[in-house]
């Protein structure tokens, strides 16, 4: 290890950060709608780190006590030669530095890569799924083929990954789905998650369209089904109830309606080397210039303290008519979902 890695990572209000996700590229092979304006600008190519970088990067956080890392994006899985990143780091997997190396991703590169993830000590995998309608799934994603993320998925379970599917609940769109996602999932062994929109970064029209809040999914589901609450908690947003007729978990992630913050363990970095310690706030703390000044990790260490030091309290998602603009300027597809 480069430079003497300092200890814990605990912020000002007592919390603990074990849980690093980092967003390996903001580039998508998908536009979905709530997500990505069609015509995004991405960052140039001589922005972001290399994969060396973000390497040391994470290892640095590994150093610090992060025990679960998630690859996200944009979609990781585009990013290219990424499973070079994947192999080097599921190194700490065989130190028992880290518990859990994992990925967020839209499922459409899956089946290429799902035995190959499975080989690096990969064994869950979360895949973002709205819809089981291929015009459906072509209208929410812009271009995106349903066959493909079906492979993929597929693919995953076969190579023993397992998959979480987290679907995020739009408005007039695939509120009449849920139950149906809630079957097919279940149904094949496979949790799944429903999200509320958040509104980070302009899309080219108002949220207030999209979000439907999880509190009236949540209602509604009751009167088909038995949902018994469970007391686990991943540290995050993610509230879990059986669903008693399938026997398959159900989450509800309700940032608009539900505070998480207090049990907050995780922080992001994105493509770039920004570290962003909540995902609700417009703070933002360089790694990449420290990382860059010098091969000893002294001064990232240090702008990683301060950084921490600074983590806000929580979040201040509003959306309502006065607000129907993004309360954080960034993408999701930036920060890392
Ligand atoms: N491309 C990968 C994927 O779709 O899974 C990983 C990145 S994506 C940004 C991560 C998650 O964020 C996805 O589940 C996506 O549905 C969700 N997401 C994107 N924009 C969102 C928004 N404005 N509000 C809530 N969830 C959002
Ligand atoms: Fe791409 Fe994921 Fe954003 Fe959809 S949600 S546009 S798949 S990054």
């Amino acid at each position: 290890m480069n430079g003497v890695a300092p200890g814990p990572m605990t912020d000002s209000f007592g919390r603990t950060i074990t849980y690093l996700r980092v967003s390996v590229t903001d580039r998508c092979d998908l536009r979905c709608f709530y997500c990505m304006s069609e015509d995004m600008t991405f960052l140039p190519k001589a922005d972001l780190l290399t994969l060396e970088e973000l390497d040391r990067l994470c290892f640095a956080f590994i150093a610090r006590g992060v025990r679960k890392l998630r690859l996200t994006g944009g979609e990781p899985l585009v990013r290219r030669n990424v499973m070079a990143l994947v192999r080097s780091l599921s190194r700490h997997l065989s130190t028992g530095a880290l518990d859990e190396l994992t990925l967020t991703t839209n499922g459409s590169q899956l089946a290429r890569f799902a035995q190959e993830l499975r080989d690096c000590g990969v064994r869950r995998i979360n895949v973002s799924l709205d819809t089981l309608e291929a015009d459906k799934f072509r209208a929410i994603t812009r271009w995106g083929e349903l066959d493909k993320v079906m492979a993929g998925i597929d693919a995953a379970r076969a190579a023993g990954l397992h998959v979480k599917i987290n679907a995020v609940a739009l408005k007039g769109l695939n509120e009449d789905e849920i139950p149906a996602l809630i079957d097919w999932a279940h149904g094949l062994g496979m949790d799944l998650t429903l999200i509320e929109v958040m509104p980070m970064g302009e899309i080219g029209s108002g949220r207030l369209e999209q979000y439907v809040p999880l509190s009236l999914i949540r209602a509604r589901l009751s009167s088909h089904y038995t949902l018994t609450d469970l007391d686990e908690t991943s540290g995050g947003p993610a509230r879990y109830v059986r669903v008693e007729e399938t026997g398959g978990k159900l989450g509800f992630i309700t940032p608009m309606t539900h505070n998480f913050c207090e049990a907050c363990n995780r922080v992001r970095i994105t493509c770039t080397g920004t570290l962003h310690t909540c995902l609700g706030q417009e703070d933002a703390a360089d790694l990449r210039r420290p990382l860059r000044a010098s091969t000893d990790d002294t001064l990232l260490h240090d702008a990683i303290d301060r950084a921490i030091g600074q983590k806000p309290r929580g979040h201040d998602f509003i959306i309502d008519r006065r607000h129907n603009r993004p309360s954080v300027s960034r993408h999701m597809s930036v920060t890392g979902g």
